[in-house]
């Protein structure tokens, strides 16, 4: 018998404010689902996008998910500081043409808009551009835990997306996939508003040589307004003065049933019921989970 992989699992917050309601249910649902199979949690603070960082926010999450008694395993990554590894990995796409430069402006939001007009139009490196990876008319099929076998057709030129933005931040899809191979991360629990982003991401991994993780995604929540809790829609950060409260909550929101007699538990009494008890099937094809 083959000896059984460890689990290896992360929270990646990125560091533009407080932990919000949605992102601690995210946090906690890669906790224990780590955790319940014995496997290692990791943090990593994913902190390239500096014009939204935030100051004091690495403090405040390292503090929220201190009292919740959410503990990592080993330090912190940042990915601030693996900027050398990315550009590694860039040359070697650049090297075997796999990217290109695009000048467009961002007139357009999301690469669905478009029209891969620089793939085939010589950019000069003099001006400001970003960096697109081009896609084949591929299709990227994955079996997430949650929700199922999901199926994206990327359709060359009008696929391509951005790996290097204009104004040099490495961007999320690119990054992301380096880091997770960096540590090793085999298992990615996380919510489905990333969804749409995983495609391309598995993409990324088989250009690059690297396995493809398991998927977990799980629902977002949602404001009666139907929007996704964030920092843009003004999601307040979660009050931590009871956390025990505050994990009871979350545990029915992961619709784990808490018994009634766990009420005032302790954090640690708490976790570990959730841990031995977890089962994540309670989230099957969930996308949106809506609160008030
Ligand atoms: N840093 C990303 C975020 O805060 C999450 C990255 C990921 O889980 O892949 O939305
Ligand atoms: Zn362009």
């Amino acid at each position: 018998m083959p000896e059984k992989q460890t689990v290896i699992g992360r929270f990646a917050p990125s560091p533009t404010g407080p932990l919000h309601l949605g992102s601690l249910y995210t946090a906690l649902a890669s906790f224990l689902q780590a955790r319940s199979q014995q496997g290692r949690w990791l943090l990593r603070i994913d902190d390239l996008d500096t014009p939204r960082n935030r100051p004091g926010s690495v403090a405040s999450i390292l503090d929220t998910l201190d009292k919740l008694g959410l503990h990592w395993d080993g330090g912190i990554a940042y990915q601030s500081r693996q900027l050398a590894c990315y550009q590694d990995k860039l040359d070697y796409l650049l090297q075997n043409h796999w990217l290109y430069r695009c000048g467009c402006s961002r007139k357009m939001p999301g690469s669905e808009n478009y029209s891969g007009h620089c793939r085939n139009h010589h950019v000069s490196p003099g001006i400001p551009h970003a960096l697109r990876l081009k896609t084949d008319t591929w299709q990227v099929i994955f079996d997430d835990l949650l929700q199922g076998l999901v199926t994206e057709q990327l359709s060359g030129p009008h696929s391509d997306f951005i790996v290097k933005r204009k104004d040099h931040v490495i961007a999320y899809q690119f990054a992301v996939v380096v880091d997770d191979h960096l540590q090793q991360v085999n298992e990615i629990v996380r919510g489905c508003d990333l969804l749409t982003s995983t495609p391309k991401q598995i993409y990324l991994q088989q250009l690059l040589g690297y396995p493809t993780p398991r998927y977990v995604h799980v629902p977002v929540i949602i404001d009666r307004y139907g929007f996704k809790l964030s920092k843009q829609t003004l999601a307040t950060a979660v009050d931590t003065h009871n956390p025990s409260a505050l994990i009871f909550n979350l545990l029915d929101l992961l619709k784990q049933q808490p018994p009634k007699a766990l009420t005032g538990a302790s954090v640690t009494e708490l976790l570990n019921w959730a841990v031995a008890h977890w089962h994540p099937e309670a989230l099957k094809n969930t996308q949106t989970l809506s609160i008030s």
